[in-house]
């Protein structure tokens, strides 16, 4: 006899919510996201004890008829999408249609809903089954409440992490959504605690300042460009202004939050040598694309996406983020009371605090993908309205600078008509000899080689002469031209002009052994490597004194580079003392 039977429909949905539902902030992006799909303009999210307790969503949308409201709770019940022809060009945020069914077989749920025309219907249903259907009030927009989220499911109950953490996801959540949707009214609360609200008018920037506070976001700048196939615009932070993980880039495409490798690579790579290591910068990215390019049916949660022309999108992403900064850096400016960074604390006490909205830098971080913001940066109010005035400045061409000294044989002091600037004559020289070398390292040419009077001789075990032999190629195109001598010996008759005079031994190793430990990595990136490599090798450390002239010829070089402002890894070359600073420090100026 036949052992398999086709599942009951009550078992499929709660199997199904497995990964659909996986916490409390999964049933809040679903309900938000049916809000937006609705047609909403405002939507309140209150949570108890972080949704564990209870998640309502209102909103002001279409609502359903009372046949639809009960519909809505099958699986597979959608008015999204009908045919194969709309799964591949889909709009809305839901299409799969099994969000609600599979979150009503695990918790207890009201729903009321209305047009604004007829009477309304109250749903209420307990794990996955309808429990009564009843007329309700005729207020437009839809209601739904969710009590004891896996009551029935007590193994994914224990699987939740600390009340903290999972309020944390849904206030990353509802962040994104807001950044996504700057034309609807968001407002998310917690045991009655106001922690997110937008003014849904449709400013962006006035978004971001609700989110990341006005400072940060004075400091961020607006972008826009496209391609055949893309339209993008954003906002990006200068470099000055950095974070401890990525979880501060958002990607929207035709308005879904998405989770992106290759695109929060190519926005970190806008910033290549801009900024620190380890530290990211704060951005929001829209794209705009026919929906024919996307497969966003990779995950029931529909975080993730696919992407058709994913090369074209992201160079374009990356040329146009790097440009726009390029565009408007200045060197930092010194302020009386430099912003004092908070230590992220590990636990946060939202019953204390009124909040704006922080986008959270983590409670104790693993894996940084999974986890939410939490951060105490500014505690600024809770503002209805935040204005945010246009603050950048076109770039100013690199200050007329004169050199008055130089302290603990390290820093160039000098000055000009605007105040006074500190130099980091390390970092300045590395600047500028990592320009020096990527253009050179990168055409390396027959007709700039220069022979040695006595060839060099390297030594390698015999494994890594066998991987050296199979990256001669590699090697010479970044000017390193080794002749095989026995079964394990490499000779050197000659090397590019412009490798610097006696240090050839050392030059040479370090990019033999950048090539072993880069294996299979693009020229393009080997060239860069090599050129930090010796930009970092040959300049100038601290402690080394140097005469006015020294100063000035670096000062020259310096202005001249095309990226003056920050090291090869991404730290300050120069910091500016303002006039006005410096007579409010000593109380000249009030
Ligand atoms: P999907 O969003 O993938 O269609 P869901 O299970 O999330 O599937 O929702 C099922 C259907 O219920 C939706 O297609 C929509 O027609 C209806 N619905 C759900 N929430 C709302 C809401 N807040 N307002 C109006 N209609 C809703
Ligand atoms: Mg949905």
């Amino acid at each position: 006899m036949g052992q398999i039977i086709v599942m009951e429909e009550l078992l499929s949905n709660k199997i199904a919510a497995g990964e659909v539902v996986e916490r409390p902030a999964s049933v809040v992006k679903e309900l938000v996201e049916n809000a937006i799909d609705a047609e909403s303009t405002s939507i309140e999210i209150i949570l108890e004890e972080a949704g564990l307790a209870r998640i309502q969503v209102t909103d002001n949308g279409k609502g359903m008829d009372e046949e639809d409201a009960v519909q809505s709770f099958s699986r597979h019940a959608t008015s999204k999408i009908t045919t194969e022809h709309d799964l591949f060009r889909i709009r809305s945020l839901g299409f799969r249609g099994e969000a609600l069914a599979s979150i009503a077989s695990v918790s207890k749920i009201s729903l009321w809903t209305s047009d604004g025309e007829n009477v309304g219907t109250k749903v209420e249903l307990e794990g996955g089954r309808v429990l009564s259907c009843t007329p309700a009030s005729i207020r437009r927009g839809t209601d739904i409440v969710v009590k004891q989220l896996f009551f029935n499911t007590p193994a994914r109950l224990k699987y939740l992490k600390t009340i903290q953490t999972e309020l944390g996801h849904s206030i990353d959540l509802i962040n994104r959504l807001a950044l996504s949707f700057p034309s609807i009214a968001f407002k998310l609360s917690n045991n009655n605690q106001t922690i997110i609200q937008t003014s849904g008018r449709g400013d962006l920037r006035q978004v971001l300042a609700s989110i990341y506070g006005v400072s940060n976001v004075k400091k961020m700048i607006g972008f826009e460009s496209e391609s055949a196939d893309f339209h993008i615009t954003g906002y990006a932070s200068l470099p000055e202004i950095t974070r401890a993980s990525k979880n501060y880039l958002t990607i929207l495409v035709n308005g879904r939050w998405v989770k992106h490798y290759g695109l929060n690579n190519a926005i970190v790579d806008a910033y290549h040598t801009l900024l620190p290591i380890g530290r990211y910068p704060i951005v929001v990215l829209n794209i705009e694309t026919d929906p024919m390019l996307t497969d966003v049916n990779v995950h029931p949660a529909k975080h993730q996406i696919r992407l058709s022309k994913e090369k074209e999108l992201m160079e374009l992403v990356k040329g146009t983020i790097r440009s726009v900064i390029h565009k408007v850096q200045q060197p930092p400016k010194v302020t009386e009371k430099p912003e004092v960074k908070k230590q992220p604390s590990v636990q946060f006490d939202f019953f204390k605090q009124t909040y704006q909205a922080p986008l959270q830098e983590t409670i104790p971080k693993k894996d940084e993908t999974e986890q939410p913001f939490i951060v105490h940066e500014e505690k600024e109010p809770l503002q209805e309205e935040v204005v945010v005035e246009t603050y950048i400045e076109e770039k100013k061409p690199f200050p007329d600078l004169h050199v008055v000294g130089q302290i603990h044989g390290t820093y160039i002091v000098a000055q000009s008509d605007d105040g006074f600037y500190l130099i980091d004559q390390h970092a300045a020289q590395e600047r500028i000899k990592y320009e020096f070398y990527k253009e050179k390292v990168g055409e390396v040419s027959a007709s700039e080689r220069q022979a040695l009077l006595l060839p060099l001789t390297f030594h390698y075990s015999l494994d890594e002469s066998y991987r050296i032999k199979e990256s001669l190629e590699e090697l010479e195109n970044i000017g390193v031209y080794l002749e095989e001598f026995g079964s394990s010996s490499f000779v050197v008759r000659e090397h590019p002009t412009w490798f610097p005079k006696g240090n050839e031994t050392k030059i040479i190793e370090s990019l033999i052994e950048q090539v072993l430990t880069n294996r299979k990595a693009d020229i393009k990136k080997l060239r860069e490597d090599a050129a930090i490599m010796m930009s970092c090798k040959l300049s100038i450390k601290a402690n080394h004194y140097l005469t006015t002239k020294d100063m000035e010829q670096l000062l020259e070089s310096l202005k001249n580079a095309q990226h003056p402002l920050t090291c090869p890894h991404g730290r300050p070359v120069i910091v500016h003392f303002t006039t006005y600073e410096v007579e409010k420090m000593f109380k000249r100026v009030m």
